[in-house]
């Protein structure tokens, strides 16, 4: 009995130990995301490159838009995931000089069609100038790189330029089809 036990707690302890390990391995990966003033000081970071760029370009009148993401970039997704999710503050401001100073302003996501009326109450209720929505097509499972690279060049097809493409992820900004690509922080993926 007192040996049978005794194996059993060796037997725990390695386990405890491979478990540990497993942890111990996964630990760095992991991603974390910051407090929400850290993450809008670290988007405000990267808006005000924006903005300062924005000023300048579109002093040159033209067909000009601009490309947001939606979650984690226009809207608070991760911080706030309510019904009607906040406007990123720095982000809507943005949004609204670059309308002001006559861009369209184009939204493209990764969120399904299934969703499109709500997402787009969502972004108006807030208060983003809504001049185009795209969305990932029903019954479409290709990356959101190839479906975002694709909403791009249809902006352009209408004879857009888009002057400023602004996503946290890479997917939203990797292809092309933007003068300009600005990154917003995903804290390695804790923010989608
Ligand atoms: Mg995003």
């Amino acid at each position: 009995m007192t040996i049978t036990l005794r194996f059993a707690a060796v037997g725990l302890a390695a386990g405890m130990l491979v478990l540990g390990a497993g942890t111990a391995e996964a630990a760095p990966a992991a991603a974390a995301a910051p407090s929400e003033s850290v993450w809008i000081a670290d988007v405000t970071t990267v808006t005000d490159q924006a903005t300062a760029y924005l000023q300048q370009r579109l002093a040159n009148p033209g067909r000009n838009a601009i490309v947001l993401d939606i979650d984690n970039t226009s809207l608070e997704t991760y911080y706030h995931p309510q019904w009607t999710t906040p406007a990123t503050p720095p982000v809507l401001e943005l949004a609204k000089l670059a309308k002001a100073d006559g861009a369209a302003v184009f939204f493209v996501t990764d969120r399904t069609e299934l969703i499109r009326s709500v997402t787009a109450d969502n972004l108006t209720d807030v208060g983003y100038p809504v001049d185009g929505l795209s969305m990932r097509p029903l019954f479409n499972f290709d990356p959101a790189q190839v479906n975002k690279t694709k909403a791009r060049a249809a902006i352009e097809a209408q004879g857009y330029t888009i002057v400023a493409n602004i996503g946290n992820n890479t997917t939203d900004l990797d292809g092309g089809h933007a003068e300009r690509t600005f990154k917003l922080p995903d804290y390695n993926g804790a923010l989608s």
